[in-house]
């Protein structure tokens, strides 16, 4: 299994809320165990889908902060920049969102598989006019959360501002496809 990079352990828990089962229901965490890996300390996390109740593993590489007091606790200002992001999104200050949300998703001060973070950074970037980069980060945001349809729509507007007409038409069916499958969104 592939382990998840994390700068947390309460990252751990939104990670894994916001992954969705292929039923579209999305997962609790119900068991952590902490494992040595060949390559240092794993955090495996069990979840159970809330919709048809399947089990499901995450294992967490927890090398970056484990056993490091200091940066315990480092999630809280992640957490407090992402919400600054939005409200500077929402009041249309572009710059300072982006320059929120670059934070965010740093792979030392932030949390790299912050999922929607590289997706609002993406969002944020297309506005702005940067449609290639905007795909990069929205590339990401679909290779964490694969099963969520804002996602694809925006890498859809992103892949046609790059003039790849037909990879965004995949990203668009798949986004339709996906509201069509869980219908309760
Ligand atoms: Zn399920």
């Amino acid at each position: 299994m592939e382990t998840i990079p994390v700068n947390s352990i309460e990252f751990e828990y939104v990670y894994v809320a916001n992954q969705r089962c292929a039923c579209g229901g999305y997962y609790t965490a119900v068991r952590q165990e902490l494992r040595r890996g060949p390559s240092g300390p794993v955090d495996r996390l069990i979840a159970r889908c809330e919709g048809c109740g399947d089990e499901r593993a995450f294992e967490f590489d927890i090398r970056s902060f484990f056993g490091q007091w200091e940066k315990y606790g480092r999630f809280r200002r992640t957490d407090e920049r992402f919400r600054d992001a939005i409200a500077h999104l929402r009041a249309g200050r572009l710059a300072e969102a982006e320059a929120a949300l670059r934070q965010v998703v740093d792979a030392e001060e932030g949390e790299p598989a912050f999922a929607w973070g590289h997706y609002h950074l993406g969002c944020v970037l297309l506005l702005e006019g940067h449609a290639e980069e905007a795909r990069f980060y929205l590339e990401r945001a679909a290779a964490i959360q694969p099963l969520e349809p804002d996602i694809h729509e925006a890498l859809a507007r992103a892949l046609e501002a790059t003039g790849e007409e037909e990879a965004a038409l995949g990203h668009r069916r798949e986004s339709a496809a996906l509201k069509e499958q869980f219908p309760a969104e």
